[in-house]
């Protein structure tokens, strides 16, 4: 059932390429109203994850919904969810302003909204400028407008805050939390906390296709203030007594442990 709401379900969502185990039983929630980071090193399986919501990438076991539909369900996808996957190469006849009206035309979304696009990405000053001419951000903005065009519930952005400069993420923070703020959901990837942490409500950490972290980033970082490093003499007894003791345990490669909840 179309549920309207802009949620995305992912449920036991694993691909296989071969041998490679891109992305194994993955199951998290994206809420409508907040801006969930999707973390994790270059390799992790965030891209297929993205590919997989969106339909580009059949899963090998699993699902994944949005609005309660899988993507090639959906009765208007374009109005539902819009995606920023690559740093996009735009036509170099092209001015932004043509770039954007050409999608549109594609998508059936009348100039007006096309140029409303832009002014949302802050590029009306630049509309009749060529992309090529961009720096990166500009590119990322224009990227950002074109999947913005059917003013769709969901926004899926893979790295967009790649590459940019402290300026271009403090601008993509307050845009994507804006978003947000009305109701509408945003899932964002990225391999680098620094990146996200001020920007994501929500944070689902996934680690050689594994999810290994799925909560608020304040639990996160409660969790981080709260952890403590021990070294031992015997650091396996002692990690045995603190897990009795309902600690959770790590053992650090350089013999320490570290101590959740202590
Ligand atoms: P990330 O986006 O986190 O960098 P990816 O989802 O791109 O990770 O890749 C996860 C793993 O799956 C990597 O080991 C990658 O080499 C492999 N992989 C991704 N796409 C393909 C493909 N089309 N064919 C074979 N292996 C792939």
């Amino acid at each position: 059932m179309h549920d309207g709401s802009g949620r995305i379900i992912v449920r036991g969502l694993s691909k296989s390429y071969g041998p490679v185990h891109a992305v194994r039983d993955l199951h998290f929630t994206v809420e409508p109203g907040t801006v969930t980071g999707f973390l994790g090193p270059n390799g992790s399986g965030k891209t297929t994850t993205l590919r997989m919501i969106l339909g580009l990438v059949t899963p090998t076991a699993g699902t994944a919904t949005i609005n309660g539909l899988p993507f090639h369900q959906l009765p208007n996808p374009a109005s539902v969810i819009g995606a920023v996957l690559d740093a996009q190469s735009f036509h170099p006849g092209r001015t932004a302003q043509n770039h954007l009206r050409c999608y549109a035309a594609a998508m059936n979304v009348p100039d007006e909204q096309a140029d409303r696009a832009l002014e949302l990405v802050g590029l009306t000053p630049a509309a009749k400028r060529k992309p090529s001419g961009f720096s990166l951000g500009m590119r990322q903005r224009l990227a950002l407008a074109t999947a913005l065009l059917a003013d769709p519930q969901v926004l899926v952005l893979d790295e967009p805050a790649n590459g940019l400069d402290p300026e271009g993420i403090a601008w993509l923070r307050n845009f994507l939390k804006a978003f947000a703020a009305s109701g509408r959901t945003v899932l964002m990837s990225s391999h680098f906390l620094r990146e996200i942490e001020h920007t994501v409500d929500q944070l689902v950490v996934i680690s050689r296709g594994q999810c290994v972290y799925d909560g608020s980033i304040d639990q996160l970082r409660a969790q981080q203030q709260s952890r403590a490093l021990v070294q031992a003499a015997d650091p396996g007894a002692l990690a045995a007594k603190l897990q009795e003791s309902g600690f959770r345990v790590e053992s650090l490669p350089d013999g320490r442990l570290a101590v959740l909840g202590a």
